[in-house]
Formats: C-alpha cells, structure tokens, sequence
C-alpha cells in the first residue's frame, strides 16, 4: 500500500516509463512528462507539460464543455482500456498527475499540490487496485478535491511568509550573536530557562541559525509540496480532523495538510507558524514536546531549555514573533509555563 506522496510520486514516473499508453500519450508522456517528473521532485521548467496534461483530460480533442465523464473516458483511452493487463496503473498514474498541480512560483520558490479525490480512501493505485474498465470509469469520473482554490491559495501565501519569516529570523540570530540586546532577549523568551547563561544562549543561536537556514533553504526550493494526507484522512479521521498538518519521513518536500488548517480557523498566522513547525520537523527533527495550547515558556522545572529547543512550536512561535506577527495578548497566553 502506498503510504506517502514520494512513493506514489516514484510510482508514477515508473508507470510512465515502463508502460505503454495510446500512442499520442505515450509519446507525450515519455517525452515531456517524464522531464516534469525528476528524481527530486516535480520540475517547474516543465509545468507546462503539467498543465497540457490537465486540458488533454479535461478537453480531449478540443471538446469544450468538460465532465466528470469526459475526464475518466479521456483517462481510459490514454491508458488503453482494451488491453487490461496493468490497465488499473496506467490509469493511477495519469489519475494522480490530474490532481497534482503546479501552484505558484516566486523567486526560486515553487509550491506545487496534491489534491486527491474527496471521496477517495487510498492513493489511486491502491484505490483503482483489481478494478474492471466499467468499474474503473466510475471511481476516474470522482473529480471532486479535498483543497478548495481558497486552500490552495493559502498554501502560497504560507509558504511565502515561511520563506520572509526566515530571511527575518536569520537576520535577527546573526544580531544576537553580535551582542545585540533585544535580539539574544528574543531568542530568550522563547528557548532559554533561567539557567541559561551567556554562554549557553550562544550555543542555542548558533543551533537556531544552522536549523533556520535550513527551513529557509527548504522554503526556497522549486519543490515544496503540500499534499492531501489521504491515508490518515480515512484511516484515523478523528486524528486527522484535530490536526494541523504533518510531515512523514520520505525523500521528498512534502507537507501533509490536515482538517484544521483547512477550515475556517487555518489563519494566514497559522499557516505560516504550521510550515516554519512542520518544516523543522523535517530539516531539524524537532519534537512536540508541547503545543502553544499548553504554554511554551522555557523553565528549569517544567520545560527545560534543552526540550524548547527541541519543540516545533517554540521554534514557530519564535518566527511570529521575531517577524511582529503576534499581538502583546497572544505572547502573554502562549508564554505560560507548560
Ligand atoms: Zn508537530
């Protein structure tokens, strides 16, 4: 079963290699979708290919007004549905690359999203796995997506002020580390407990530098993805609808978002508080020791200098507030004792 979006990604580029489409397809596909699909991730020089991909389901030879019919008739005849061997796979394979898009670009920073079918419980070679064509044209027509455009959107926009949010925490740690007082107080309030020396304060900046450029080179790459956590959203849906977002461990950039977020409540703050968190999970295998509902304020008892340092939320949190994103009443409640 596949469980994360690098394998079904891999999966993919596979499928296209390996198999053989309908012959307009499949020069398409091992031509120009193979060089969108590169080893590290999604090329975005190629996300034209990606796009072409999207119009040549949805409008096959020029057909103006699209359909879920349409779509999974266009899908099965790419794939061949008169030869019935592998037919489930090359249809997953051009199924995922329907709902993976090309989101935005700015500067070297490129978002791209995975946003599966609503009403699909596995990856869609899990989902498509044994099906006859008949069957197979029903579960191709579920176009329905789990992002909304209004998601979507966000996730630029997160990523965005992820990226400034570093530039800025960068600046603010080299400041501290030259001797600047209300730099290295920042860096305090959110990491050090009260026996923190100077010399312990430096080590924790330089720890915060390395782990930010980290985050921030993260950030910057053509190849941040968000995807659907399509596993967990039907396996553990309550775990899924009181979550945030998360991150697996896998070879690509992929942040999973989860119901929270993509609900009324997934703030521009918190969607950026949620990719600085979750990318140092990623880049600086940070914790969560404990969230902002319990408090994150560093002391010697309760929450020692050496876990907050550790915590994916202090490391958020610090961001907001090295950036001026938090009000005076939003640092009093998260900066109780947990
Ligand atoms: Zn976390």
């Amino acid at each position: 079963m596949i469980e994360t979006f690098t394998d079904a990604y891999r999966k993919t580029k596979d499928i296209i290699k390996e198999q053989t489409f309908e012959a307009e397809w499949d020069k398409f596909l091992k031509n120009e979708v193979k060089d969108l699909l590169g080893d590290d991730g999604p090329n975005c020089a190629k996300a034209s290919s990606l796009n072409k991909l999207h119009t040549d389901i949805q409008h096959p030879e020029g057909v103006k007004q699209t359909s879920r019919t349409v779509e999974a008739d266009a899908i099965l005849d790419a794939a061949r549905q008169g030869e019935a061997v592998k037919l489930q796979d090359r249809a997953a394979a051009l199924k995922t690359l329907r709902h993976l898009y090309f989101q935005s670009s700015r500067g070297a920073q490129s978002i791209w999203v995975c946003s599966l079918p609503k009403d699909y419980a596995q990856w869609p070679y899990d989902e498509l796995r044994g099906m006859s064509a008949v069957h197979l044209k029903t579960r191709l027509a579920q176009t329905d997506e789990i992002f909304t455009s209004g998601n979507m959107k966000k996730m630029s926009v997160g990523a965005q002020d992820a990226l400034k949010w570093c530039q800025k925490v960068l600046i603010s740690l080299a400041s501290a580390k030259g001797k600047d007082k209300k730099s290295r107080d920042m860096v305090s309030r959110w990491f050090a407990d009260e026996n923190v020396d100077e010399i312990a304060l430096d080590s924790l900046i330089e720890k915060l530098t390395a782990g930010f450029k980290k985050i921030q080179d993260v950030c910057n790459s053509n190849q941040l993805i968000f995807s659907d956590d399509i596993v967990d959203r039907s396996t553990q849906p309550n775990l899924w609808k009181t979550t945030y977002a998360l991150v697996r461990d896998e070879k690509l950039n992929v942040i999973y978002i989860e119901k929270v977020l993509l609900g009324r409540s997934g703030t521009k703050l918190e969607w950026a508080i949620t990719i600085v968190h979750e990318l140092s999970h990623r880049e600086v295998k940070t914790k969560d020791h404990f969230y902002s509902e319990s408090g994150l304020k560093p002391n010697a008892v309760s929450f020692p200098s050496d876990k907050a340092i550790e915590n994916a939320d202090n490391w958020g949190f610090y961001a907001a507030n090295v950036n001026g994103e938090l009000t005076k009443g939003k640092i009093t409640t998260v900066l109780k004792e947990p």
